[in-house]
Parts: C-alpha cells; structure tokens; sequence
C-alpha cells in the first residue's frame, strides 16, 4: 500500500542534500533556489566571492554551483584558490561564455561539471546529482538496513517493503544515520547538512527531529534504533538479527 507519494508529499522547506549557489543575478538565484528545493535539495545562496569562502568556511555543503562572472572576483580565480586549500567540493560552474578556451579553464580551474547559460533547471539538478554520486556524497542510491531501506534519489524509505511517510527533514536525519552505520554520526554533522546560513539552529533541534525519528521508525515496525552516544551523537543499529 503506497502511503506516501513523492514529490506532492514532501513537506514543504523539508531538506536533503545541502547546495550553496554563488550567483550574483537575483532572478537566477531564486530560479535556482527554488528549482532546487523542488527536487529535494536545501540551497543557500551567496552573490560575492568574499561571501562564498565565508560560506564554505561555515558549513558543509554536498555541492556548490559558481558562477563565473561575479563582482568582486572571477568565479574560476575563486575556485582554483579554493582547490589550493585542499577542499574537494563537488563544483559545477555557469557560465554565459561559450567556447572551448572557457570549458578548458573552468575543468583546469578545478570545476567538476560545466554549464552555459541559458540551461534548464532539469539539466543544473541532473547534473548535481551525478556530480554528487561521482563524488560519493550520495555513494549508493539505495540505503538499507535491517527492514528500513531509503532511496536517497526518490527521497522514500520503506520498512518491510511498504513506503513510509516520514517528511524530508526526518529522511535527511535518517540518511546521515545510514551513511554513518555502526559508527557514531557527531551531532555538528547534523547541524551542517540540515540548518542553512539564514536558520535559527535551536539547541534542541536535533533532539526534537531524533525524537521524531525514532517514533515513527518505531510505529512503522522498523527493525532499527537510534541509539544516543552521550556527549557525542547518534548511531543507528539493528534492533535485533536480520532474518
Ligand atoms: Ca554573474
């Protein structure tokens, strides 16, 4: 019995994977941002350089989409600076500049994909979620364990084979649990891959979608828990042997 129908039954600001887009044309932005949240992902947006290496400081994103033409610094000089600090960022760059030259410099620069504007916004999503797979960040599509299973593409977890309502923000919550299996998942790691730039993070709030979690991994007959490591984070285990 389907309970739970993606995209429709998404609820509504619930988060996945986290994107920064640094972009400084506002139309293209909410374009993006929205476009984004559409399929699944949480996005920030920056429209400076200065602004995107604060960011990338700050918290950790799965991806980020560079635009080339920004105010204060080449998008491409920004990248390469980037790379010298040893960060390996997923990077898919947009560009209004056709050409071979161009391509070459964004790849050489260290961008992992490469679009020209103008670009369907199916085409920025497809292209992350391959840039995001090729990276490792979403290894795997399918995430299983005991009778719980989550497709980290359709956003769907089922429990004995029956598709579940859990809301978004509780399957990103579940994903960093799965990806993190027989080891403790730190709790800043759930801070950074659930809360924006611009969001308020109570100091309960992790507890608060935890708690959610195990209710409904219990209601559902999930054959898992999610244990709490005091001072630490969460893990999640098998209840009890897999048939
Ligand atoms: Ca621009």
């Amino acid at each position: 019995m389907l309970a739970f129908v993606a995209p429709e039954g998404l609820h509504e600001g619930d988060v996945a994977m986290r994107i920064l887009i640094v972009e400084d044309n506002p139309d293209l932005v909410s374009l993006l941002v929205e476009g984004l949240q559409r399929n699944g992902f949480e996005a920030d947006a920056v429209s400076t350089a200065a602004e995107a290496t604060r960011a990338v400081a700050a918290t950790r994103y799965a991806a980020l989409v560079l635009d080339i033409g920004l105010p204060d610094q080449d998008g491409l000089a920004w990248l390469k600076d980037l790379r010298a600090t040893g960060n390996a960022l997923p990077v898919l760059v947009l560009t209004a500049r056709d050409g071979v030259s161009d391509r070459v410099a964004g790849l050489r620069a260290g961008a992992d994909d490469y679009l020209v504007k103008p670009f369907a916004l199916d085409e920025v999503v497809a292209r992350l979620r391959a840039l995001l797979r090729r990276s490792g960040t979403l290894l795997g599509q399918r995430l299983a364990l005991g009778n719980l299973a989550l497709d980290t593409e359709d956003r769907l977890v089922t429990v004995g084979g029956t598709v579940r309502p859990f809301s978004s923000r509780e399957i990103a919550v579940l994903e960093i649990l799965l990806r993190r299996c027989g080891h403790v998942a730190p709790k800043r790691l759930f801070e950074d891959h659930l809360f924006g730039l611009s969001d308020e993070v109570g100091s309960n709030a992790i507890e608060v979608y935890i708690h959610r979690l195990r209710r409904l991994l219990s209601d559902s007959g999930a054959t898992v828990q999610v244990h709490t490591v005091r001072g630490v984070g969460y893990m999640l285990a098998e209840t009890r042997a897999a048939a």
